[in-house]
């Protein structure tokens, strides 16, 4: 392969492309060759199989052919695109002469790195989402986040000193491609995770980058301010790190001065809700569990978005719900604003219709690589602009008139494009046809001559004619001569003395004059001109864009913020949503509340509403019983989504709604099978309840649905038992719970633990067969109705049956009355496991306090820890504590 090559003998391009590599050590080259971009040695043979191209041979100056394969040039985006998106990063090293005009060698230089967190190309990108890229440095125990998005000039920073906080941030942006320093990967952090959950590249570059003076520098070049201070930046010294490294290989591998990242955003993660990535995927915020897509998600429900722009901000809106009642309610009054003039939220959302991406478009603009055709789609974007100033300078709420403030009508721009491109200009550059006739008189110029030329001549031809009284003269073209005038011999003595002969055949003489000359020139070099000219006008206004770029950016926000409040206007209108009122008290007190998916989903109205009351006092746990069906998940999810609706500032699907502000929401569903990480479903499960015990706070909201189901019902029981006590205990938590179980023995908790209450998802029974009413009320359901679950889904008969005598003789061996032996001592020593809870210091539980019997010590030490699987860990544990 290419390491054991002899560079002396290869001939000088492959020597030229071994160097080119040794500098792009980790990208595939594109080497441009002709019409080809070629890859070589192991880049060909990685290509040939991940592009499924045929693999030949190239001699190089060795013994042997080097492995080679190609694409053609002007298909090469796709294959880049493949590329990236497997995860590789592609160099492009283009000519940068002219084959036929170069001397020697053609020059060739790498141009650009495309790598997947700074791809440029729409077509591989969803407009509707950030293709983010993050720097993540660790130093001194906290981690400094840098986050940016080139194809918009997004870039952001924070701090952060847990690794939880850290990869919730990571989750929240699923960035495409993570960069770190070497210190991270040595952090504690778990980083094959993050590659498989998020199918991503994630590495560390060498510690130069890292450099402390190199990032102030680089950081103050690129922003143009003297201190850090200005931008924000004092009190963020990792971050400071991670912005300046992250910036610094932006540079390197775009090549690009990138103008539109003009500003570096710091935030602090405390102002937003905490939701961890398993949350965000159980609640199906921006895409369904099942088949990753918008459809069942609740940004499809709540997207009606009509720009790009908006629509990004609208899922970092869902992505980042805030916790501030009053920024929440300066949404919500936006949005009441809206709708109570519904006539101006239609006329505005046809307004936004036209508008295009305008915030990708600028990074275009900066990237030099925007068409004629761009410019006119914002010129159209920006005629828009001035309709909807109008038209929101009389609303009034706060958030309104910060649009209204922060829209420019970017008239200036607007009159530019409008006196100098042609409407529909066509994709090229380079074969004019783009500026407007008036704009620049050259150009009027050359095109006159290019298109007048013929009538040009044949004026002067009329001209010379009446001058000179050759009736037959005539004006001709050849190649050798260009244009002349025609004699024949029969008027050779009328020809005037400006005349200069050129050639003279058998039976005429061909002249010239200065005049046709002078023709001549304006007409063959007008094309040619006329082209040059045109590019040159045409990127001048593109500079003169791309100068203006934080005006633009900033429009484009406020275009985007009024998208989304429209957009959540709307929704809330259509779908009957009411404003929420929002309190600190941890009061959630909802109305006839609804599933907002769900409710989508099933046919005409037929989804029952349900009340919601949780507090910090009596009601603070709900034990959620019913059969499986019922309903339980349906519910509990509707009052996280509800929740967390609220503090995005929509409004929510309810009669009413009183909601108590939740730092965090956790969820902990099912047996979800985390197939990513291969870990067995019921260590996923207990990873999450220990995730949620630790992290929960008293002002979090906790969705606990099947709590130890992976496991044997004495284990599965005993965990959700204690687990419920944990919670329970403000003393501990005491965070508001929705707990959904089918083990009705819990029920036995109310009344013994404080602020626990039962709930039951009502059903009917019709003879053999059970009716869901799906309608939450007081009380723990008596009977599990499994059997009649599974008669509704088809169960032959004879198994049924078989369950029912099944079902009668366990009866005797009866677990509810042992539980209700452990509850009523619960009670007798009611304060007992309670005050032990609150003696525990629970970063240093120690299992074996209390172990004083030998062989028990015995037994354990024998037991071999890495054979075992979990279940078997639990059932071991369970069977020595018995032993006690
Ligand atoms: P469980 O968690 O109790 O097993 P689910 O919440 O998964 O039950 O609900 C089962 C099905 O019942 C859902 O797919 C949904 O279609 C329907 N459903 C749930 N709640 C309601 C409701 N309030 N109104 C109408 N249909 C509902």
């Amino acid at each position: 392969t290419f390491k054991d090559v002899d560079v002396a003998s290869l001939s000088p391009m492959m020597q030229h492309y071994v160097k080119t590599k040794e500098e792009n050590k980790d990208c595939i080259i594109f080497y441009r060759l002709g019409d080809f971009y070629e890859m070589f040695f192991d880049d060909a043979v990685t290509t040939s199989r991940e592009l499924e191209l045929t693999l030949t041979g190239k001699d190089c100056g060795l013994s042997e052919r080097a492995p080679m394969c190609g694409v053609p040039y002007h298909a090469a985006e796709v294959y880049i695109n493949r590329l990236v998106g497997k995860g590789y990063k592609v160099a492009i090293c283009e000519q940068m002469e002219d084959p036929k005009e170069a001397k020697g060698m053609v020059r060739r230089e790498v141009i650009r790195v495309v790598t997947p967190g700074t791809n440029l190309n729409t077509q591989a990108l969803d407009e509707t989402k950030n293709n983010y890229i993050m720097a993540v440095v660790y130093l001194s125990n906290r981690f400094g986040i840098a986050i940016a998005d080139v194809t918009t000039g997004d870039f952001m920073v924070t701090e952060v000193d847990k690794i939880r906080t850290l990869l919730d941030e990571v989750y929240k942006f699923s960035p495409a491609e993570i960069i770190c320093n070497e210190a991270f990967c040595m952090s504690g952090v778990d980083l094959e995770e993050i590659r498989n959950r998020l199918n991503i590249s994630l590495y560390p570059l060498e510690s130069w980058y890292f450099d402390d003076d190199l990032c102030v520098r680089t950081l103050k070049e690129h922003f143009r301010v003297g201190t850090l201070e200005g931008l924000g930046l004092k009190d963020y010294e990792c971050a400071v790190i991670g912005a300046g490294a992250l910036l610094t290989y932006l540079l390197e591998t775009q090549k690009n001065s990138l103008e539109h990242m003009r500003a570096i955003t710091p935030y602090i993660t405390d102002r937003f809700m905490v939701i961890d990535s398993s949350s965000r995927r159980n609640l199906e915020l921006t895409e369904a569990l099942r088949e990753k897509v918008k459809r069942g998600s609740l940004l499809w429900v709540l997207d009606k978005t009509k720009t790009a722009m908006g629509a990004r901000m609208l899922r970092s809106f869902i992505e980042q719900p805030l916790i501030d009642e009053d920024a929440i309610n300066r949404r919500l009054d936006a949005l009441e604003e809206i709708n109570s003039r519904e006539m101006d939220r239609e006329e505005i959302r046809e307004y936004l219709n036209p508008i295009y991406d305008m915030e990708r478009l600028i990074g275009r603009v900066s990237y030099q690589s925007a068409n004629p055709r761009d410019m006119i789609s914002f010129k159209s974007s920006i005629s828009m602009i001035p309709y909807i100033k109008q038209l929101v300078k009389s609303f009034s709420t706060e958030e309104m008139q910060c649009v209204y403030e922060d829209m420019d009508d970017l008239r200036d721009l607007y009159t530019l494009l409008e006196s100098a491109i042609v409407e529909e200009p066509p994709l090229a550059m380079k074969e004019g046809g783009i500026i407007k006739d008036g704009y620049n008189e050259d150009v009027d110029h050359f095109r006159e001559a290019k298109t007048k030329g013929k009538s040009w001549l044949a004026e002067l031809e009329a001209e010379e004619r009446e001058k000179t009284g050759i009736r037959n003269l005539k004006i001709k073209y050849n190649k050798v001569f260009g244009y002349y005038l025609e004699v024949t011999n029969s008027f050779k003595n009328m020809v005037p003395e400006y005349y200069t002969r050129k050639q003279t055949l058998t039976n005429a003489e061909r002249y010239i004059t200065p005049r046709l000359k002078e023709l001549e020139d304006m007409i063959l070099g007008a094309e040619d001109k006329l082209y040059a000219l045109e590019y040159e006008l045409f990127v001048n206004v593109r500079n003169t864009i791309s100068r203006e770029v934080e005006r633009i950016q900033r429009t484009a926000k406020a275009i985007a913020k009024l998208d989304t409040y429209i957009s959540l206007a709307l929704v809330a209108s259509r779908n009957n949503y009411v404003r929420p009122k929002i309190n600190t008290k941890g009061v959630i007190d909802i109305k006839n509340g609804r599933h907002p998916v769900v409710e989508k989903m099933i046919p005409n109205d037929m989804f029952i509403p349900n009340d919601t009351y949780l507090d910090n006092s009596k009601n603070r746990v709900s034990v959620i019983t019913g059969p499986n069906m019922a309903g339980k998940s349906t519910y509990m999810r509707q009052t996280a989504l509800i929740v967390l609706m609220a503090q995005i500032g929509s409004f929510v699907p309810a009669e009413k709604a009183n909601i108590g502000i939740a730092d965090r929401i956790f969820t902990r569903v099912g047996a979800s099978d985390d197939l990513a990480s291969g870990q067995s479903t019921f260590m996923v499960e207990m990873t999450e309840v220990a995730n949620i015990l630790r992290n929960a706070t008293s002002r979090s909201l906790l969705i606990l649905d099947e709590i130890g189901r992976g496991t044997s019902t004495f284990d599965g029981l005993s965990i959700a038992w204690a687990v419920i006590e944990y919670i329970s205990n403000t003393k501990i938590l005491g965070a508001k719970t929705l707990f959904a179980t089918h083990y009705h023995e819990l029920t036995e908790l109310e009344g013994k633990l404080a602020g626990v209450n039962n709930y039951c998802i009502a059903v009917k029974e019709r003879g053999d067969d059970i009716v869901f009413l799906r309608k939450i009320v007081k009380g723990g359901a008596d009977k599990s109705y499994g059997i009649q679950v599974a008669k509704l889904a088809g169960v032959p008969d004879v198994v049924i049956e078989r369950a029912k005598e099944l079902v009668e003789e366990l009866v005797s061996a009866d677990i509810t009355a042992a539980v209700k032996d452990i509850a009523s001592e619960n009670k007798k020593t009611k304060t007992k496991p309670q005050v032990h809870l609150d003696e525990l210091d629970l970063e240093q539980i120690s299992l074996f306090d209390t172990v004083k019997d030998d062989d028990v010590l015995e037994e354990l030490k024998n037991i071999d820890v890495s054979n075992l699987t979990p279940i078997d860990a639990l059932n071991t544990i369970y069977k020595l504590q018995n032993k006690l």
